[in-house]
């Protein structure tokens, strides 16, 4: 594989523009079409010489998309190939306010949740800053958007992966993302969701880098939590309250909970109940869903009517909660199922 140009920021393609001997507005021209989600080879006010020079060292067209699903309710969900052949896939979801995107930070995942699919093969590789950022820049062109007026307004981590175990090349994709005369996504409008890895939770803190913090809970007691996700056996629960309280204290952002709601698992009035006493007067919301069937995985979404339930405990209780939608459940729109169902074809 060649190196990833999306990978470096503003200043650094200063540098390399510098290092080539070209001309100082040659940087501004390439910078503005790559965030433009154009290929290298498509930029058209960049002479061929240049052009082909800069090919033979970096990738023309990083992500791609390969495939794409359209749901009834507007999703559209992208299988995206890497220069390597690898598989990612994104959902892009409109809403009143805005389109959000959802990307990957990891092709498949270590972590091995039980109800997910991204980590059915465990992990293959990181993404770089630059790939991440690309998934963003292809759809944002896809959708006519601009660096004026952005299709894709806001930005949530939680495609395949697990960001904070991808550390580096997430944080300098938070800070490419949002850097001005960029895309200029403010990670304000970018949503960080993590299975609670609490050291890199810490230092996330310290980034300077107010995006919001989502945490996939679950449950709320660590036995539980176990069964359905390994993690929780290396960072209990107080650890992570302990760590979103944190958070809270450096950014201010008020810190999200994720629960989907399995059937037998975790969706009881005791478990509503428990997790209301757990989060009652801290600065958090919970985002409660009804578990996405994955095919491989032996779990059940909680029914309807559980979930309706669960909410009224929380919000009697005075935690502030929302049932999601299924986006896009008509076309597999969790973590992991569009490749996993490509991979199992192959
Ligand atoms: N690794 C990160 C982000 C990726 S998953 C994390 O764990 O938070 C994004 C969210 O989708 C997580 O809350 C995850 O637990 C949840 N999720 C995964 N598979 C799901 C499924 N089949 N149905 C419902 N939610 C699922």
């Amino acid at each position: 594989m060649k190196e990833i140009l999306q990978d470096l920021s503003f200043a650094e393609i200063g540098e390399l523009v510098a290092e080539t001997g070209e001309k100082r507005f040659r940087a501004a021209q390439l910078y503005h079409g790559l965030m433009q989600g154009k290929r290298i080879s498509d930029i058209s006010d960049l002479p061929k010489g240049y052009k082909a020079k800069l090919l033979e060292r970096f990738e023309d067209e990083p992500v791609k998309i390969v495939e794409t699903l359209r749901a009834s309710d507007g999703t559209e969900k992208y299988l995206f190939e890497l220069s390597d052949g690898n598989l990612i896939e994104g959902v892009f979801m409109q809403y009143k306010y805005g389109n959000t995107q959802c990307v990957s930070t990891q092709v498949g995942c270590r972590m091995n949740c039980a109800f997910c699919a991204s980590g059915l093969g465990g992990l293959v590789r990181n993404l770089t800053a630059g790939e991440i950022l690309s998934e963003i820049l292809v759809v944002n062109a896809l959708h006519g958007g601009t660096l004026q007026k952005r299709a894709v307004t806001n930005v949530v981590l939680m495609g395949s992966g697990e960001p904070l175990d991808n550390y580096e090349n997430t944080v300098k994709f938070l800070r490419n993302v949002s850097a001005e005369g960029g895309i200029g996504i403010s990670p304000r409008n970018i949503s960080l969701s993590t299975c609670g890895l609490v050291p890199k939770m810490y230092q996330l803190a310290e980034e300077g880098l107010p995006v919001n913090l989502t945490v996939s809970l679950h449950s709320p007691s660590d036995a539980e939590r176990e069964r359905i996700m390994p993690v929780a056996r290396a960072y209990k629960i107080a650890e992570i309250l302990k760590a979103c309280d944190y958070y809270f204290g450096k950014t201010g952002r008020r810190y999200i909970f994720e629960y989907s709601l399995i059937e037998g698992e975790n969706a009881d009035r005791e478990h509503a109940e428990a997790l209301a006493a757990l989060l009652k007067g801290r600065p958090c919301h919970v985002n409660l869903i009804r578990l996405n069937e994955v095919k491989e995985k032996a779990l059940s979404g909680a029914s309807e009517k559980a979930a309706y339930r669960f909410l009224g405990v929380l919000e009697k209780a005075g935690v502030s909660a929302t049932l999601r939608r299924r986006t896009g459940a008509d076309i597999g729109g969790a973590c992991g199922q569009l490749r996993a169902g490509r991979l199992k074809q192959e």
